[in-house]
């Protein structure tokens, strides 16, 4: 099954919603209005779709292999990442001064979900490197910047993140690796990390692991974990590779999905001691892993999304071509292609609203933290990171829990053939539901919205979000058509709904943890449903004025039918998942430990 770029839903977003022209605006960012959008995305589509979508079936049916200590991954892989680097788009969104090509996230995240569409085995290694520069670029020494920033943009070398442990999962207080100073500023790293995505592989010359580990008479807890850097190969002051470094993967898993993407156990210091080199300071590992967290949660909510678009157009394909059963309007008086069925049509729908909704999302916060990084304005900058943070456990939580609904739509419009492996459906429901526990489960990402996102702050940027959904609203009952005031009513609704949830969860915080911590996924999903139908709102507007110009009817209406589904189908959701919230949570409670 081919994969095709949706790259005029994509501009769309990008030029209506995320208002590329203001990124434009942002210095640095001159050259990046819509045409050099436009010219990027069809340039990328065209490696996902011609060189590294053909491979995702190979990657799921002869996944990486592990001998001797080195790991082969999927014939082709090499040489698709080999064109990948060489074609820039490892540096399309890092600095030109380590040969990236500087270009915002509002562009880079549209390129993230067509290689991730493509292939999410193969699109892990560059989301990887990328939260390695990242971390680099933020807390790294000049001398760290200068020795491995330019390879890894250039995508000649990669990078991982070393938390996991077999006793510290989503709770990192628990890591027990240990780095122990030397007398050159080096340290020297033991410890075993598990699960780490590319810690092994063929694809590059060299593998630059960022680990956390605790250095000797570190405080106990988060306070004490610190970062390093541990490269596979060491590097010779010239910039030449050296000696093997003291890590090694001992083992890779075998896997439910993304089965292309080697997962390691590596094992560090059995030979004296892993080479590493602190990043920033002591003790301050957290903070910086988070830098590089940041970047990577909103990456597998791009993953989500990438997923869900590649198993929608799977399934309309599908639908489209199995003849079965008589249309129930008579419209076709025989056997006719199930898309005739107003179920499918249901499934299809729901699929393609999620999956529209979520881009709009993740192209809005892109573009916040486009400004929240680049504005010359301190004031503008600060207002968009508080409105990025709120969004990243949104595009990371939501986008994914919706993509596992989308794909398992997915399978069932193939219905018995969607359960059977050749069809294809199967794989990405199963590649989908990894995206939902690595890099912070949803229970995770829900916490953070609960209590760093919104009651740190007692709900301010929470409203300050609800009080711009009102005036979408606004917009929308003024434009007064049909489409919009369905929309604006269903937001209406919504909104309210998720105010009330806001004011429980400051108020009972302290007093009731359990029961706002009960509700704290259904509040991410909430949220999710009404912030992604709120960009929808906002797409209804754009494209009722882009019809009177008479651009693109076939696009622009489908857009409105699309906005209208969402309204009515998942809109209408949010008001009950309020009442579970502010009411159901002391039943999640309720029995006893051994009742169970
Ligand atoms: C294929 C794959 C690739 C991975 N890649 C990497 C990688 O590259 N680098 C890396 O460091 N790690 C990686 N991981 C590890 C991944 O990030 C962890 O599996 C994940 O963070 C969850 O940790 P855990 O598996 O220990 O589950 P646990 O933390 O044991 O969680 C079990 C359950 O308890 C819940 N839970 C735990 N704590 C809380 C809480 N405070 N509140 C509510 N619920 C809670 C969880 O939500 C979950 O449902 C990978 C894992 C896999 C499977």
């Amino acid at each position: 099954m081919t994969y095709s770029v949706p790259v005029k839903d994509m501009l769309f977003a990008m030029e209506h919603l995320a208002k590329i022209d203001q990124v434009a605006q942002i210095p640095g960012f001159e050259e990046a209005g819509l045409e050099t959008a436009q010219a990027v995305l069809e340039e990328c589509a065209k490696l996902c779709e011609g060189v590294v979508a053909p491979l995702n079936v190979p990657g799921d049916v002869q996944p990486s292999s592990l001998k001797d200590g080195v790991v082969t991954t999927t014939a082709g892989f090499k040489d698709a990442f080999a064109q990948y680097g060489q074609g820039g788009w490892q540096g399309l969104q890092h600095p030109v001064a380590y040969g990236g090509q500087g270009l915002p996230k509002t562009i880079g995240a549209a390129c993230i979900e067509m290689l991730n569409s493509a292939n999410l085995s193969f699109a892990l290694c560059p989301l990887l490197t990328d939260g390695a520069i990242e971390a680099l670029l933020t807390a790294g020494s000049d001398e760290l910047k200068a020795t491995y920033l330019e390879k890894l943009v250039t995508g000649e070398w990669t990078g991982t993140m070393n938390l996991t442990e077999p006793q510290a999962g989503s709770d990192l207080a628990l890591v027990r690796t240990k780095a122990e100073p030397q007398a050159d500023g080096s340290y020297k790293v033991f410890g075993t990390k598990i699960f780490i995505t590319y810690g092994e592989h063929d694809m590059a010359e060299n593998i630059v692991h960022l680990v956390l580990a605790r250095v000797a008479g570190a405080p106990e807890g988060v306070k004490g974990i610190s970062l390093f850097v541990v490269p596979k190969l060491l590097v010779n002051a010239d910039g030449s590779l050296g000696e093997r470094n003291d890590v090694h993967c001992v083992s890779i898993e075998h896997k439910m999905g993304i089965k292309a993407s080697p997962t390691a156990v590596l094992q560090y210091g059995d030979n004296g001691g892993a080479i590493g080199y602190l990043v920033g300071e002591e003790n301050r590992g957290l903070e910086y892993m988070f830098i590089m967290m940041n970047a990577a949660r909103y990456a597998v909510g791009m993953q989500g999304i990438a997923v869900a678009e590649r198993a929608y157009q799977h399934a309309v394909a599908y639908a489209k071509e199995r003849v079965q059963s008589r249309p129930v309007d008579g419209s076709v008086k025989a056997s006719a292609t199930i898309i005739h069925h107003p179920d499918v049509r249901r499934m299809l729908m729901t699929m393609r609203a999620y999956t529209e909704g979520c881009r709009a999302m993740a192209a809005t916060a892109a573009a916040a933290y486009d400004a929240a990084h680049h504005h010359p304005d301190a004031k503008v900058r600060e207002d968009n990171a508080a409105f990025y943070e709120f969004m990243v456990p949104l595009v990371k939580g939501y986008s994914t829990e919706m993509s596992l609904e989308v794909t398992s739509l997915g399978v069932q419009v193939h219905g018995g053939m969607g359960f059977i492996e050749e069809t294809g459906a199967a794989q990405y429901y199963r590649d989908a539901k990894i995206l939902t526990i690595y890099e912070g489960t949803t229970a995770i990402q829900a916490n953070d919205l609960v209590g760093r996102k919104t009651g740190r702050d007692g709900g301010r940027m929470a409203k300050a979000i609800a009080a711009q959904i009102a005036g979408t609203e606004a917009e929308l009952n003024a434009s007064a058509t049909p489409v919009a005031k369905v929309v604006a009513a269903r937001l209406a609704e919504a909104r309210e709904a998720f105010v009330q949830v806001v004011d429980f969860v400051v108020a009972q915080s302290r007093a009731n943890p359990n029961a706002v911590y009960a509700g704290s996924v259904p509040y991410l999903m909430l949220t999710g449903n009404l912030v992604a139908g709120w960009q929808l709102g906002r797409s209804v507007l754009a494209a009722q004025e882009l019809l009177t110009k008479g651009e693109d009817q076939a696009f622009m209406q489908a857009k409105l039918a699309t906005a209208q589904f969402y309204a009515e189908h998942i809109l209408t959701k949010v008001a009950g998942q309020a009442e579970s919230i502010v009411h159901g949570g002391d039943s999640t409670m309720a029995l006893p430990m051994e009742a169970f």
